[in-house]
This record gives C-alpha cells, sequence and structure tokens, in this order.
C-alpha cells in the first residue's frame, strides 16, 4: 500500500465531542462550503504548511490506541471537509480498521459518492453529518452552495444502513423557529432508523476575530439563540424519539 499525503490543518488528541470516547480528531484543509458562521475559516483553502503522510499520521494515532480502548473512541476526521481528501482517508481508515481502531467521519456531505468514497464509508464506522439548512434557497444563503448533494448523500448512507449523528447548527432567523423545527422532523423522519443521535450547536460568535484576522467580511447578524429557545428545540425532538445531544 502506498503512503498518500493529506494537507492537515490541526490534530487534537483528546477530543470528545466528535463521536463517542476518546478521539484523535483530524482537522482536514479545504472545504466545499462558505459557512456565513463557520468558526475555522483558516481551513478553508489548501496551505502547504500542513502536509503530513498516512504514515506519519498512523504511527501518532497509536500511541492513543489504550485511551481508545479505555474510552470506547477512536479516530475522526473532520475540517474542512475531509471528504474532498478521500484518498488520504481511505489509506488511513484501511489501515486503522487492520487495527480494530473505531473510525468516524465528520462531514458536511457536499460529496458525489464515487466508488472511493463509497470504500470510505464501508471502512466508517459513524457519520457526523451537518444539516444546514433543508430550504434550497437558505442553504445558499448560509452556505454558498445547494443541499441537493447533502440529500443525496444522506440517501446513500440510509441505503448502506449506515450509523449516523446529524448535527444542525442552531441560528436565529434561519434554523431556529417552529415550521423549521416541523420541517426537520418530518424530513429525518425518513432516515429515523440510521440516526443515533442528533446534536444540536447553538451558534456562538467565536469565529468573528478568525474572520477578521483573515481580512473576510463577517456579514452574519445575529445573536446566539436564547436557552428557552434551545430548550425547546431539544425537547421537540426528543417528544419524537431521537437522543438529542447540545453541544
Ligand atoms: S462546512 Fe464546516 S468548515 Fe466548511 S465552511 Fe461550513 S462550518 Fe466551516
Amino acid at each position: 500500500m502506498t503512503n498518500k499525503i493529506g494537507y492537515i490543518h490541526s490534530i487534537l488528541t483528546g477530543g470528545t465531542v466528535d463521536g463517542p470516547g476518546i478521539r484523535y480528531v483530524i482537522f482536514f484543509q479545504m472545504c466545499p462550503f462558505r459557512c456565513k458562521y463557520c468558526h475555522n475559516p483558516d481551513t478553508w483553502t489548501k496551505n502547504p504548511m500542513g502536509i503530513k503522510t498516512v504514515n506519519n499520521v498512523l504511527a501518532d494515532i497509536l500511541k492513543y490506541k489504550d485511551f481508545f480502548n479505555f474510552s470506547g473512541g477512536g479516530v475522526t476526521v473532520s475540517g474542512g471537509e475531509p471528504l474532498l481528501q478521500a484518498e488520504f482517508v481511505l489509506e488511513l481508515f484501511k489501515k486503522l480498521k487492520q487495527n480494530n481502531i473505531h473510525t468516524v467521519v465528520d462531514t458536511c456531505g457536499y460529496i458525489d459518492v464515487t466508488k472511493e468514497i463509497e470504500e470510505v464509508i464501508s471502512n466508517t464506522d459513524l457519520i457526523l453529518l451537518d444539516i444546514k439548512h433543508l430550504n434550497t434557497k437558505k442553504h445558499i444563503e448560509l452556505t454558498g452552495r445547494d443541499n441537493i448533494k447533502v440529500i443525496k448523500f444522506l440517501d446513500y448512507l440510509k441505503q448502506k444502513n449506515k450509523k449516523i449523528w446529524i448535527r444542525q447548527v442552531l441560528v436565529p432567523t434561519y434554523t431556529t423557529d417552529e415550521n423549521y423545527i416541523n420541517d426537520l422532523i418530518n424530513f429525518l423522519d425518513k432516515y429515523k432508523g440510521i440516526i443515533k443521535k442528533i446534536e444540536l450547536l447553538p451558534y456562538h460568535k467565536m469565529g468573528i476575530e478568525k474572520w477578521k484576522k483573515l481580512g473576510l467580511n463577517y456579514t452574519l447578524n445575529v445573536d446566539p439563540p436564547q436557552k428557552d429557545v434551545v430548550d425547546n428545540f431539544k425537547n421537540r425532538l426528543i417528544k419524537s424519539g431521537y437522543e438529542v445531544l447540545v453541544s
């Protein structure tokens, strides 16, 4: 097997939110979206300063195997969008599976399901999939791209009976009103069998400083959601039969 190179933004060795247990989280560079609320805009483009090989990363990961075994954790690829570097992820995940290490892909889902992606998915234990917005126009407004590929990707995961966690950012004026909650519950109903958890991520402004440093214009002018709005969203999903986590 080869030793592919990947453009890596950063690595977190003790992650506890991007999948179960204690996780080694690899944040990849490049993303097809430009979310108005992104708190990692420094991952958007390719930067040769972060090149690593699969074997380098694997050697580092193996140092943490006891932590994974003890906590039910493993490795998560995140970003940016890790599936834009599917060759690297595939080679890494095949090697992780040979070492009995749990694998998670954290993705925006804006992906064509090629043969390579199919192979990555078959070596993945859990997918964390972001739903940015269900309305195509609003999705474009929030991310710069439509949601058609995301929904196709979700249909593919259902066809493969793949375990997923859904991630929904709660952005006032976009994704917190009753209509949106109803639409989301109706939409997710079709995928209920594969959804193991829904994670709600209340919008926050912590990314603004990064945007400024990068010379980017931060145009989202909303406040974080109030506690009662978050609680209401959470309770509606729980009533619909989902396990819900607020991060
Ligand atoms: S998908 Fe994630 S990394 Fe990409 S722009 Fe949106 S929030 Fe940022």
